[in-house]
């Protein structure tokens, strides 16, 4: 189906939200995201136990975390406030893992208190954890395989990337935490992102399992769990298609039996902690159109900004547009669609075909479920938008309130002028 008349909402719907919101708001689609999360763990369901741990950054808000809960993910936080989230929802233990860098210790100190799972950055954390705290029984190490893999264009060269230990440091590492008198050990990646080939997960996953079968052989250490990271991508643009999910658990599968049952080092947990795969196509920005303006070319200006989504900004991102209610309507309007930042680039769309927008329009931004609101910032005195929770009948909650200006003046003294 196009990707314009996917929308769990149409413009009378939209309408009555809006009278209670006014826009700009992102709004997430409920069951798209339980619908999706089910299909994933379903694709996973042969393994003898899949974990995803849903990367809180990528949509930080508690209760779509609680939904996530309810449907039996855990959580990957990289922050004191991302643990603190998790902690409020509910989460505990090893349904929380730490993946985080240059890692403070009140960060270290939240995690242990929680009994998270610590994924360590760096084998010099290992004295940091001891000389501050206190070395826990569950330790896992970040792995930076270097020039030994390519990463994608987005994540870049793994040689480049400031996280994970190198390969001879990963077999240190464990050594030291075994002596130490840890008892239970895993290994994490991340090399891709935003990555919409099937096979790069499927490479990364052969190159862990390979990596558990060496640690077992050259250490005697059995690994217990291996974390291929996130960064499965999404269609952004209508051409592209999604991974496949069901042929990426199969080909996990294929390369688990080849290396690790037939290696005789099953079971092993894997785990994943994906966060644009997860909410990020339930997620929608939407805006009203408040400006038209020609000139070289001709501009719709929208109560939305970059501040409420970075990505086309920063990346170059392209996100889909749907003017609601003009689906079918020819697109032979040429705009470029921009908020009103004091920066050129805050543009949502530039040079794209659009059927003819007045002022009043409703525009939908597509694919803001991830790294969407999260990403907010307030230059220019920009407020944050409201999010919206969406049910599957027809009703809303309003799970995060927009910023006033109050909030954004909150941490200056006016008095002392
Ligand atoms: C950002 C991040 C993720 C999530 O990435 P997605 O592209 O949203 O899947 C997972 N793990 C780590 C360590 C990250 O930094």
């Amino acid at each position: 189906m196009p990707k314009d008349l996917t929308l769990p909402f149409d413009l009378a719907q939209m309408q009555k939200i809006i009278d209670k919101y006014p826009t700009p708001f992102h709004i997430y689609d409920e069951k798209g995201i339980r619908d999706n999360v089910r299909r994933f763990l379903k694709a996973f369901a042969w393994a003898p136990e899949f974990k995803e741990y849903f990367a809180v950054k990528a949509t930080p808000n508690p209760y779509i975390l609680k939904l996530l809960k309810e449907e039996g993910l855990g959580v990957d936080c990289s922050s004191l406030a991302e643990l603190i989230l998790a902690e409020k929802v509910g989460f505990r233990g090893e349904d929380i893992m730490l993946t985080s860098n240059e890692t403070p210790v009140s960060e270290f100190a939240k995690a242990l208190e929680l009994g998270a799972v610590l994924n360590l950055d760096d084998i010099t954390h290992i004295a940091y954890l001891e000389k501050n705290l206190s070395l826990p029984k569950t330790i896992s190490f970040r792995y930076n395989p270097g020039s030994l893999r390519s990463g994608n264009s987005i994540i870049g060269n793994p040689t480049e990337a400031k996280y994970g230990l190198t390969k001879e440091q990963i077999f240190q590492a464990l050594a030291l935490m075994r002596d130490k008198g840890c008892e239970k050990f895993g290994l994490h990646t991340m090399v891709a992102s935003n990555e919409l080939n099937e096979s790069y997960f499927v490479e990364t996953a052969v190159m862990m399992f390979n990596l558990v079968k060496e640690v077992k052989e050259k250490l005697d250490i059995t690994i217990s769990f291996v974390n291929f990271g996130g960064g499965i991508g999404i269609p952004y643009r209508p051409e592209q298609e999604p991974v496949n999910l069901e042929q990426l658990g199969e080909d996990i599968h294929q390369a688990y039996d080849e290396i690790i049952t037939k290696g005789g080092l099953a079971p092993l947990t894997l785990c994943m902690e994906c966060g644009r795969m997860i909410t990020g196509p339930y997620g929608y920005l939407v805006t009203t159109a408040i400006h038209k303006k020609d000139i070289y070319k001709h501009y719709i200006g929208v109560d939305a900004s970059m501040a409420n989504l970075m990505r086309p900004g920063m990346y170059g991102a392209y996100h889909h547009l749907t003017v609601l209610g003009k689906e079918n309507a020819p697109h032979d309007h040429v705009y470029d669609v921009v908020g009103s930042l004091c920066e050129n680039c805050d543009k949502f769309a530039v040079d794209r075909s659009l059927p003819e927008i007045e002022t009043g329009d409703i525009l939908v931004i597509h694919d803001t479920g991830a790294h969407g609101h999260a990403m907010g910032f307030n230059y220019n005195g920009k407020l944050r938008s409201a999010e919206i929770l969406l049910h599957e009948d027809g009703t809303t909650d309003l799970i995060r309130r927009a910023e006033t200006l109050d909030d954004l003046f909150a941490t200056l003294d006016f008095s002392k002028l």
